[in-house]
């Protein structure tokens, strides 16, 4: 699963609860959905259609009819670009919505047929279409492919079939009406829905815009997902900024520090509509703050500049660990006037937060002179959920780098290394008996073993303790997964001469976990029982039903672990001394347990008496759901809803 931050994530699961539980849902779409696939968004700042050329002008009927030339001049890059575009995930998913019935009807302001192209059968087109042409003198419509194509082609301008004069496409030009049965089934449609989710629209021309607030009005829910806020954010159930579900893929997909904060300061740029935007590091050592990377300066200006953490405006919000914005910044007392002088870029207006994670902070992030009037509470909140992706990053790819696991490990690795050295060496001795070279085999196969176990488990471990690992959960019957496990580990069970059995009380609840994950932990405790028990003991698998939690057990009949090991048992690399000779193992397993049951907010506990045995006690928290009589659990997130 993506990584996202915890409110873009709770946003999306709220987003698709509300399309799950609705009856009658309908999307409205703007240009902002057919961006990813090329089409350019027309009002978007610097990359629209409208900023190279007037539209009321050029994209009108007025021009058309006087000036075709000029119209068709217009036309044809975008003619080209609507033809060549294919539908893009989100016109996709759309259709496969539709598909399986969660959504009714799509109502879109575009032109591009891409809803179609993707497979969405009811489709609205408020802005007409590309894919007619209709003759301006006696009106006779022809399917526009092969039209546009040649005019694409040789720039020859649409000529009716029947009179010869010009054909107009279909779509609705500035000083046309919006075609009147399609307005009306729209209407229809925001009246009688229960939820609209908006796509991509900025909610600015009417009367399009209105549809929203007749959905409202009647009382269904709103899901506005668009690259800047609307006037009706604040009525919205939910509302989620496009850029930034693409910026958290983004950073989920680089462990490098330099180019994820590249895309951070961008993205921040971007959407709070800066002229540039920065990140600036604390360093606590030193009580400074300096310019880790800023989208107006390359590394070599930027190098060597650093700024007090007294006396600056990015010092004032690590101190008090607050948001600051500015309009004048020149008129501000805390600002530090030395890294304008360097970069030469006037500061005005300013936006910065703080970057806290763990309830540390890492640093700034800085947005400067803001293209159009002040910066505004949205744009706070937009950085702010950046910029706790952004230091949750820091800090994961800080440690990652830092991580003390790497050395360890190195460390870790040197034993089985030297051993398997030694064991080539003597191999190569002629005097060694065919037995004792038998042996020397055997136990290089062993540590090469040994060594793939330490290196998955590693993986393991460090990508759950950088937080990067992504619980998927579902909700599943606990004693089913006993039972599995039981039968996974029976034949080993038998092998070493160990009764296995499991107890599962009456209506254990389900659990809302990432099963395999679960099934992971419940593995490796059942192998340590078996592993370190002794010839004819048994191992019990038992859930209990506590209160809000469900307790499960893991309890052996084996050699038991010395008092003074408990404390240490799962730490990483930790193995009882007075085992390591009995079985191999890697000393990670108990650590991966424990990073995995707290993922799931549990807690795993230890009780054990040397030659009695040893109790594993994991503790989960409980939904209200059990498993019902027939033993089927509905927990699928399909609902056909033709
Ligand atoms: P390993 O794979 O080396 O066994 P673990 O992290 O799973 O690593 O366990 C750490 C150590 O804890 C083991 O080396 C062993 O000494 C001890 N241990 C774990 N489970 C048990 C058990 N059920 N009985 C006795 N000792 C155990």
């Amino acid at each position: 699963m993506t990584f996202l931050a915890p409110q873009t994530q709770t946003s999306i699961e709220f987003a698709a609860d509300l399309i799950r539980h609705s009856k009658h849902a309908v999307i409205l779409t703007g240009a902002g959905i057919s961006t990813p696939s090329g089409i350019p968004d027309f009002r978007s700042s610097g990359t629209g259609l409208w900023s190279r050329d007037e539209p009321l002008e050029v994209a009108s009927l007025i021009t058309f009819r006087t000036k075709p030339g000029q119209f068709f001049e217009w036309f044809r890059p975008l003619a080209l670009q609507m033809y060549e575009a294919r539908p893009n995930p989100a016109h996709l998913a759309l259709a496969e919505l539709e598909q399986h019935g969660y959504i009714k009807s799509i109502i879109t302001q575009n032109v591009d047929t891409l809803h179609q192209k993707s497979g969405s059968k009811t489709v609205i087109e408020l802005h007409g279409t590309m894919q007619t042409l209709t003759c301006t003198q006696c009106y006779h419509q022809v399917q526009a492919e092969a039209y546009i194509a040649s005019f694409i082609e040789c720039g020859e301008l649409p000529r009716c079939p029947k009179c010869a004069q010009l054909l107009k496409p279909d779509v609705i030009l500035f000083g046309e009406q919006l075609p009147q049965s399609a307005w009306f089934k729209a209407q229809k449609e925001a009246r009688g829905c229960d939820l609209m989710l908006v796509i991509g629209s900025s909610l600015e021309v009417l009367p399009v815009a209105g549809l929203p607030m007749q959905a409202l009005d009647r009382g269904a829910h709103l899901i506005i997902i668009n690259n800047v806020p609307t006037y009706l954010n604040v009525r919205a159930d939910v509302s989620i900024h496009r850029r930034l579900i693409d910026i958290s893929r983004d950073l989920a997909s680089t462990l490098d520090l330099d180019i994820l904060l590249s895309r951070i300061v961008h993205a921040a740029a971007e959407i709070s509509g800066a002229e540039a935007a920065s990140i600036l590091l604390y360093d606590d050592a030193s009580r400074q703050l300096y310019f880790q990377v800023s989208t107006n300066m390359d590394e070599s200006t930027r190098r060597g500049i650093t700024v007090p953490l007294d006396g600056s405006i990015a010092g004032w919000i690590v101190t008090n660990r607050k948001p600051v914005r500015i309009t004048d910044a020149h008129e501000d007392q805390r600002f530090y006037s030395n890294v304008e002088a360097i970069t030469g870029l006037s500061t005005e207006s300013l936006l910065g937060i703080p970057l806290i994670t763990k309830n540390k902070i890492v640093g700034v992030l800085e947005a400067l002179n803001k293209h159009r009037g002040k910066f505004t509470e949205a744009d706070e909140s937009l950085l702010l959920v950046l910029g706790v992706q952004a230091a949750v990053a820091i800090e994961n790819t800080r440690l990652f780098q830092q991580s003390d696991l790497i050395s360890e490990f190195v460390h870790e690795l040197r034993t089985p290394l030297s051993s398997l050295s030694t064991a080539t060496y003597l191999l190569l001795r002629p005097e060694m008996s065919q037995d004792q070279r038998d042996q020397i085999i055997q136990n290089i196969h062993s540590e090469t073993m040994r060594l793939n176990a330490l290196a998955s488990s590693f993986l393991d471990l460090a990508r759950l303790e950088s937080g990067r690992v992504q619980y998927r959960k579902t909700i599943f019957s606990l004693a089913d997964l006993m039972y599995e496990c039981k039968d996974i580990m029976a034949t080993k069970a038998v092998e070493d001469n160990i009764h296995l059995r499991v107890e599962s009380p009456e209506g254990l609840p389900l659990v809302d976990a990432d099963r395999d994950k679960i099934k992971q932990v419940f593995l490796n405790l059942l192998s340590n029982s078996i592993k370190y028990n002794r010839p004819n003991g048994s191992v019990l698998l038992r859930a209990e039903i506590h209160d809000n939690e469900i307790m499960v057990v893991i309890q052996d009949t084996g050699i038991g672990i010395p008092e003074e090991a408990l404390p240490h048992l799962f730490q990483k690399f930790y193995r009882v001394r007075e085992h390591e000779t009995r079985a191999s193992g890697t000393g990670l397993g108990l650590s991966i347990c424990k990073q995995i049951v707290q993922g799931h907010g549990g807690r795993i506990e230890v009780k054990s008496k040397m030659s009695v045995g040893t109790v594993f006690m994991i503790y989960l928290p409980r939904t209200n759901k059990t498993v019902p009589r027939d033993g089927s659990i509905d927990i699928s997130p399909k609902r056909a809803k033709k």
